[in-house]
């Protein structure tokens, strides 16, 4: 994903209901972490942000630094409003293509996201292990290992549109 992102520079958007910081550490920058990062955690009362490399936890309970209120994982809970969904509903509503990688289509938002770009007119292509519930919205899907596919895919993409 960080190869396509050099070719198309600020044409791709990478978003991601993955919290392990996986794609910014691959060298992916235009990331979308609508579950958060497990690497990061919030104040609970003024919600100032710490990388959770930064906090004492040894601590039984970890305080802010400002304002000695709980902090918790800068992560959403189910029950929680994922980030950046404005964001995201744009890019998807704006892209060419929508490349959806090993996920089960079940989990909303994220799983309307296929149908949103296709009815937007993007070209839709999914891979994963299995076929995800949403299949009937795209255009390409690929049954099989990511790792085994993707080379090819991305390769195709890139001699389309980069
Ligand atoms: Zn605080």
């Amino acid at each position: 994903m960080a190869h396509l992102e050099r070719k198309l520079g600020d044409r791709f958007h990478l978003i991601t209901q993955n919290v392990d910081g996986l794609h910014s550490r691959a060298g992916n920058k235009r990331v979308y972490e609508m579950h958060g990062r497990l690497d990061s955690c919030y104040c609970t009362a003024c919600r100032a942000r710490f990388k959770m490399k930064d906090i004492d936890l040894n601590q039984e309970i970890p305080h802010c630094v400002h304002c000695a209120n709980m902090l918790r994982p800068d992560i959403v809970w189910f029950g929680e409003i994922p980030y950046y969904l404005y964001e995201i509903e744009e890019l998807v509503k704006n892209t060419d293509f929508f490349l959806i990688i090993g996920t089960s289509g079940v989990v909303y938002p994220a799983a309307g996201y296929v149908m949103t770009a296709k009815l937007f007119g993007a070209h839709t292509i999914g891979l994963n292990l299995e076929e995800p519930d949403n299949l009937s919205f795209f255009d390409e899907f690929h049954l099989g290992n990511c790792g085994d596919l993707l080379p090819d895919i991305i390769e195709n993409l890139i001699s389309i549109y980069g």
